[in-house]
């Protein structure tokens, strides 16, 4: 998967929108302190379902709405779309096989009310993690590697690690699903169990 273009309108210090897009190869963005450099990468964090206004920089998840400037006043919505171009070797769930892009977009109003999108339709939070599980793309992934991560890599526990290399091997899609797998078959001996003590209770 590779970033292709990212929207941003009324997100953080993005009043208007904005439009940015990436072509194979580096890219690199500049601009002087407080510019916004971080609030991009903010956008593309949060579009792909970050949670924690923290690591959003922010104290509440309203913190990434425009807050208004000296002559422009706050908006009441947030929205960001990211567009990936699918590589064949991507092993994205079968919904989404045979597309040659995928478009996430999140929205936030600041009556608390939020929106997740993929390719136009509205979606759960659930489908886009679903949708990155297994790519390296995703908030808990590798795709993002902030200052400092690469030392906190190398000297996290032999565990925290494996994660990323399970994530980088395309298990953790797996051990997601089987996760989820064993939930429902808990959830059914619960309810066989609740069956057999109705069954005896009328014999
Ligand atoms: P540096 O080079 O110093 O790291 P930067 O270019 O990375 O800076 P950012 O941290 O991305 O800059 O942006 C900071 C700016 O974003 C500040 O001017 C801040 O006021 C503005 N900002 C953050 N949140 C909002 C918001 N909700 N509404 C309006 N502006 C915001």
């Amino acid at each position: 998967m590779r970033i292709k273009r990212l929207d941003i309108t009324g997100f953080k210090s993005f009043m208007e929108r904005s439009v940015f897009t990436f072509d194979e190869g580096v890219t690199g963005i500049v601009g002087p302190n407080g510019c916004g450099k971080s609030n991009v990468v903010d956008a593309i964090r949060w579009v792909m379902g970050e949670q924690s206004a923290k690591n959003l920089r922010g104290r509440g998840m309203e913190d990434v709405i425009f807050n208004g400037s000296e002559n422009k006043p706050p908006l009441s919505m947030a929205e960001v779309s990211l567009t990936f171009i699918v590589d064949e070797t991507d092993q994205l769930s079968p919904q989404y096989q045979g597309f040659s892009e995928v478009t996430v977009t999140r929205r936030l109003f600041r009556n608390g009310d939020s929106e997740y999108l993929i390719n136009k339709t509205q979606c759960r939070l659930l489908d886009i993690t679903e949708l990155f599980l297994g790519t390296g793309v995703g908030t808990k992934a590798y795709s993002i590697i902030e200052q400092g991560r690469v030392g906190l890599i190398v000297s996290s526990k032999p565990e925290d690690r494996r994660h990323l290399l399970e994530e980088a091997a395309g298990v953790t899609k797996y051990k997601a699903r089987r996760k989820a797998a064993e939930r429902k078959m808990e959830a059914t001996d619960a309810n066989l169990l609740r069956v057999t003590d109705i069954t005896n209770e009328l014999e």
